[in-house]
């Protein structure tokens, strides 16, 4: 039996492409084949979302939050089918497929009870003044609407919060915004069982058929088709820094240039300062320990790069880092391809001159599975400096320990950093007043600063921030965690002399939905 994309509330039809998932566990590949789209089913699931752009735009904040609860709402409950297929595309453990559908219908209420409230629009309204001079006034309202259909393609690292009814596709539903999601290779059967949960949410709220497509298929062809396309007019992607580009460069050559919304690579530095103490030291090697081993190291925060003082403290955070290191064991990662680019990035850093090899798990060269066991590297920072390739992200269980001489090389070395999702300041709080210059200056390259806190286990709230300046993602101004991740899929509407009838309920003057505006 061969299963095929969904195309509106059809299936796609049998081509002659087709490809299996794979148990990284097992290395074989599973028992359902998956059939790639054709050219001709993106188009029709670009008109189909076409012509779904206006009744969806025209939905009450209610109706797309009640529409959004319900996919939620299937979402917990098709729990033991997911954890059935989910383990098995990607050898993660039942917990982690119970976590990560819990935080994936959190994020859909989250954005539900954001409708509910309704302010998120930043509605602005400047009445008429008719005998102002030199000139009269004119009534000005502005509110955000939806952008119009958008692509999503899911993560491999987070096969349902990133993924089919992940945070990318929650932000632009509510938004307004018809979605066609691109599946991962890698987990098609995930994508599969949300994606038929996802359709009978559409059906039981009547709402377009166009309100949701997913397609299978590679994403050199039929990923960038759906780019290519005119009815398209955003993308949120979650992946490699290469495929991200290449989507990104991909819709800014297009006749209409659209938005691309990537979030790609990125080290996550973590600093202990010069002050960094001997009594939190137990504490601090064994939070960086989880936080580098954390699902094998593939969770875009992981953090990559420690710059730890070159002293005796320094030296002794370094042997116990080590040892913990050493406790972690093998474990399989998400797909060979993750495994094979991992193996080949350490093999790369670790030739490095002046990179010493501090620790190598040496059993994860299976030909058949995609083990990995975690790597640790050290540097100093005069080779560090010198050397672009040790700032590469390495995506797995993998970390660079970098010893610096005194404050003034932490502040050329975060001067010379590219842009991160986060990076982490580790000391005494009045270590912070002291080297404020290089919080200042960090805060120029991350979208998240912590302090004597990990990067991993990113809490998904209004606050949050997950994005950051290029390379980590191709928009600084945005975030992909979070309520704020909704402002990506829409685009502010002045309406200029209109009748109060006519004008959307947020503009009127009696502000009937009750929500937060700026009036003059
Ligand atoms: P990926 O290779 O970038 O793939 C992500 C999605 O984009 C897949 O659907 C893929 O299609 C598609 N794609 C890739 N290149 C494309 C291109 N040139 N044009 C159009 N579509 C394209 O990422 P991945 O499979 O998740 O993992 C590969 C590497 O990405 C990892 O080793 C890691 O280095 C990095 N990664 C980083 C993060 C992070 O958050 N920092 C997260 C995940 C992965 P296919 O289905 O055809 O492959």
């Amino acid at each position: 039996m061969i299963e095929t994309s969904l195309i509106g509330f059809s299936r796609g039809e049998q081509t002659n492409s087709s490809f299996y998932a794979v148990n990284p566990v097992s290395g074989s590949d599973l028992e359902v084949q998956y059939g790639s789209s054709s050219g001709k089913e993106v188009e029709r699931a670009c008109e189909l979302a076409h012509l779904a752009t206006q009744p969806l735009a025209s939905l009450s904040g209610a109706a797309k939050a009640n529409f959004l609860r319900s996919v939620a709402d299937r979402l917990d409950a098709s729990i033991e089918e997911l954890i059935e297929t989910m383990t098995m595309e990607t050898g993660l453990p039942e917990g982690r497929v119970r976590g990560e559908t819990g935080r994936t219908s959190g994020q859909l209420r989250m954005f539900a009870k954001l409708l509910d409230e309704g302010s998120w629009v930043d509605a602005r309204i400047d009445r008429a003044i008719p005998d102002r001079v030199p000139v009269p006034k004119p009534d000005l309202r502005t509110m955000l609407r939806p952008v119009g259909p958008v692509a999503v393609f899911c993560a491999s690292n987070f096969p349902l919060a990133f993924s089919v009814a992940g945070g990318d596709t929650a932000s632009a539903w509510a938004a307004g915004c018809p979605v066609i999601v691109k599946a991962h290779h890698a987990h098609p059967g995930t994508a599969l069982i949300v994606g038929k949960l996802v359709v009978e949410s559409v059906r039981e709220h009547k709402l377009p058929e166009g309100t949701f497509s997913l397609i299978f298929g590679s994403g050199q062809t039929i990923g960038q088709s759906i780019v290519k396309n005119t009815h398209l007019k955003a993308v949120g992607f979650t992946g490699s820094r290469q495929g991200g580009r290449a989507l990104y460069d991909l819709a800014s050559s297009r006749s209409e240039p659209i938005p691309v919304f990537a979030e790609m690579s990125s080290i996550n530095p973590i600093f202990l300062l010069p002050e960094f103490e001997e009594a939190r030291m137990e504490e601090i090697a064994e939070g960086l320990f989880s936080s580098a081993t954390m699902g094998v190291g593939q969770f875009c925060t992981n953090p990559g790069v420690v710059f730890y003082p070159d002293n005796e403290v320094g030296a002794s955070f370094r042997s116990l880092f080590v040892k913990k290191m050493n406790t972690f064991g093998l474990a399989p990662m998400l797909h060979k391809r993750i495994y094979e680019s991992y193996i080949s990035g350490i093999n790369q850093i670790s030739q490095q001159n002046g990179v010493e090899e501090l620790f190598r798990s040496d059993s994860y060269s299976d030909e058949d599975s995609s083990y990995a066991g975690p790597c640790v590297l050290n540097t100093d920072m005069n080779c560090f400096l010198k050397n672009p390739l040790l700032s590469e992200e390495i995506f797995g269980p993998f970390t660079l320990l970098v010893s610096y001489a005194d404050s003034d090389e932490l502040f050329k070395v975060i001067l010379g950093l590219d842009g991160q999702l986060t990076g982490s300041l580790f000391g005494p709080e009045s270590s912070l007043t002291k080297h404020n210059k290089i919080l200042d200056l960090l805060e120029t390259k991350v979208g998240r600063v912590l302090f004597n806190q990990f990067p991993t286990g990113v809490e998904v709230c209004p606050s949050i921030v997950h994005g950051g300046p290029y390379p980590a993602t191709t928009d600084s101004r945005s975030t992909s965690v979070g309520t704020a991740a909704i402002l990506r899929f829409a685009r502010p509407i002045c309406y200029q002399g209109f009748p109060d009838t006519m004008l959307p309920p947020e503009l009127r003057e009696a502000n009937p939905l009750g929500i937060n505006r700026t009036e003059s």
